[in-house]
């Protein structure tokens, strides 16, 4: 069985739409990025490049480029898909934790691993978001960024 993990962690900034997993989530911030800033997303796919044995988010969609430009991370995932299939791999489970002191986002958990669910194509049982805040501590907990843990299994 291959195993990966991801983390990622963007800062909020106002004026800013805030994406996580995919969902437009109503808030007065959102996070900064050179693409959409997704860290659910990215934590995903950087848990599953590393289980593939493929590298990393940066070394596919650099910072860099200007056409990743407030790019849709979840045209990255598809991207990132394709490339499984092409060294015969599928994404088999995915857990994740995100960090977020504000907004609350149970309400939304469930599209997140719907939309997750898409982009990898397995069921959204094999899907895990959880939410948490910080406990108040360090820039997460004092709402200036939210950060995101994960991991995947190959097969
Ligand atoms: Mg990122």
């Amino acid at each position: 069985m291959r195993l990966g993990i991801g983390y990622d962690i963007h800062p909020l900034k106002a004026g800013r739409k805030l994406i996580l997993g995919g969902v437009d989530i109503p808030f007065s911030k959102g996070l900064l990025g050179h693409s959409d800033g997704d860290v659910l997303l990215h934590a995903i796919m950087d848990a599953v490049l590393g289980a593939a044995g493929a590298g990393d988010i940066g070394d596919f969609f650099p910072d860099s480029d200007s056409r990743y430009k407030n790019a849709d991370s979840l045209l990255f995932a598809g991207r990132i898909r394709a490339l499984l299939k092409k060294k015969g791999l599928k994404v088999k489970h995915v857990d994740s934790t995100l960090l977020a002191e504000a907004p609350k986002l149970s309400d939304y958990k469930k599209k997140m691993r719907e939309n997750i669910a898409k982009a990898f194509e397995l069921p959204p049982a094999r899907v895990g978001v959880k939410a948490k805040t910080n406990e108040g501590f360090g820039a997460v907990g004092k709402g200036k960024a939210i950060a995101c843990f994960a991991v995947v299994s190959l097969g």
